[in-house]
């Protein structure tokens, strides 16, 4: 594919994007960044040939094309990475997506209008622009996701506390960077929040580690634990056979 081509590819995605795919939080990525392709238009612009006629392409041939301009990669991640981050509607045979003629491996670009399926694009994160940390609050309306306490006045739940707004890890096993932050005042953002995954309003929606056990009461950890049982006992019977 020759540099003409690449362009045009990418303009035709561009228009598409603009037209469809921007309201629904897709993120677009840059078709050059300091005088190089990146590897995520280069992967989105290999998936988008003869679009809508595209074609299944596998993670190999990707990957040699990709190394026309990144020699070093070996294994690419872009195609997921697009889809599911960044909400392109790329089927996946890997991932399971009930796009049945993709096998494991395959990669198709299966729409330039729609955003991939279930994807929120986390609008009140990503509409906002500048700085970050300021913008992220400001979407909060400057509240601790969690509880509500507002930046600068009374802690709801310590009235004798001013509201200081902090950076909380929505998933405290992931790195804290954009898109796993959410704003979480000091009483809500304590060392024991590592125990759970939050949402983006601030909701516990899983358990993070598995020390969490053991403040449940017994009853509760003998439900786990049967549950758990249930759940390995087959998987360790198979690898008893083997
Ligand atoms: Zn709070």
């Amino acid at each position: 594919m020759n540099e003409q081509k690449i362009e045009e590819i990418y303009n035709m995605i561009v228009e598409y994007y603009n037209k469809f795919l921007k309201v629904q939080n897709v993120k677009l990525p840059n078709l050059k960044i300091k005088g190089k392709y990146t590897k995520d238009a280069l992967t989105l612009i290999y998936l988008a040939q003869d679009y809508p006629n595209t074609k299944t392409i596998s993670k190999s041939e990707l990957t040699r094309f990709i190394q026309q301009y990144y020699p070093d990669v070996n294994d690419v991640q872009q195609a997921r990475h697009l889809g599911a981050q960044k909400g392109w509607y790329i089927g996946s045979g890997t991932r399971n997506d009930n796009i049945s003629t993709l096998n494991p491996g395959d990669y198709k670009l299966i729409s330039l209008e729609v955003a991939y399926p279930g994807f929120t694009g986390q609008k009140r994160i990503e509409n906002v622009t500048g700085d970050f940390w300021e913008d992220l609050k400001r979407a909060y309306n400057y509240r601790c996701a969690t509880c509500g306490s507002k930046e600068g006045e009374p802690n709801y739940n310590w009235p004798e506390t001013i509201t200081k707004l902090q950076k909380g890890h929505m998933d405290p096993n992931k790195p804290l960077e954009e898109g796993n932050i959410i704003p979480q005042c000091e009483k809500c953002n304590r060392a024991d929040r590592n125990y759970w995954v939050y949402d983006s309003k601030g909701r516990v929606v899983k358990i993070a580690n598995a020390k969490v056990i053991d403040n449940c009461s017994l009853d509760i950890q003998k439900q786990i634990y049967e549950r758990l049982a249930k759940k390995f006992k087959t998987k360790n019977k198979k690898s008893d056979q083997d």
